[in-house]
């Protein structure tokens, strides 16, 4: 989202909004600057085998539109909360899931488990050309202009003029055309 790592010195002036530090015995310093604070840390023990329980990362080419659906099959809900569990598929957030699903022409109220295979295959589809256009130039708030969908509450549909609705889902803002993702 907005946040990122800065790697600087300990003696430098602190990122506006530091969240967590690691200050290291050579004077370098470690600042994880997060203006939403929605990023969470873990600690694990040196040495401890990760089992971060992480779904793949989209560019994975063990995800298919077959093992996604069998891993949707089993969900309740609907499919954007769905997307956003990184069990599920890593590394997907909230602008991207919006982005993906204007894109493949899916409500982001359909029930998970009630999506054809071919609803799924054009889902991956608009996943992994989201997340490519975002590689090297991930999406900020300045590049919000740019999406076709999140963020524009009210604006008119870039395919077929509908204003853009907004719900909230699982806490989150949800971007949606109810014209043309029924
Ligand atoms: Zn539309």
């Amino acid at each position: 989202m907005t946040g990122d790592w800065h790697i600087d010195r300990i003696d430098e002036e602190m990122p506006r909004f530091a969240r967590a530090v690691l200050s290291f015995t050579d004077g370098t310093r470690v600042v994880l600057d997060d203006p939403r604070a929605l990023s969470t840390i873990d600690l694990h023990p040196a040495g401890a085998p990760l089992e971060l329980g992480l779904g793949p990362e989209p560019a994975d080419p063990s995800l298919t539109p077959e093992s996604l659906r069998r891993a949707l099959s089993t969900r309740r809900g609907p499919i954007k909360p769905a997307l956003l569990d990184q069990r599920l598929i890593a590394g997907l957030g909230n602008i991207y899931a919006a982005e993906a699903l204007w894109h493949a022409r899916i409500s982001p109220a359909a029930p998970a488990q009630t999506l054809t295979q071919k609803q799924i295959t054009a889902l991956l589809t608009a996943i992994r050309r989201v997340i490519d256009r975002a590689t090297g130039a991930r999406y900020t708030d300045s590049s919000v202009s740019r999406l076709a969908v999140y963020d524009r509450e009210g604006k008119p549909c870039r395919r077929c003029r509908t204003p853009i609705a907004r719900i909230t889902q699982t806490g989150r803002s949800t971007y949606f055309c109810p014209q043309c993702q029924r």
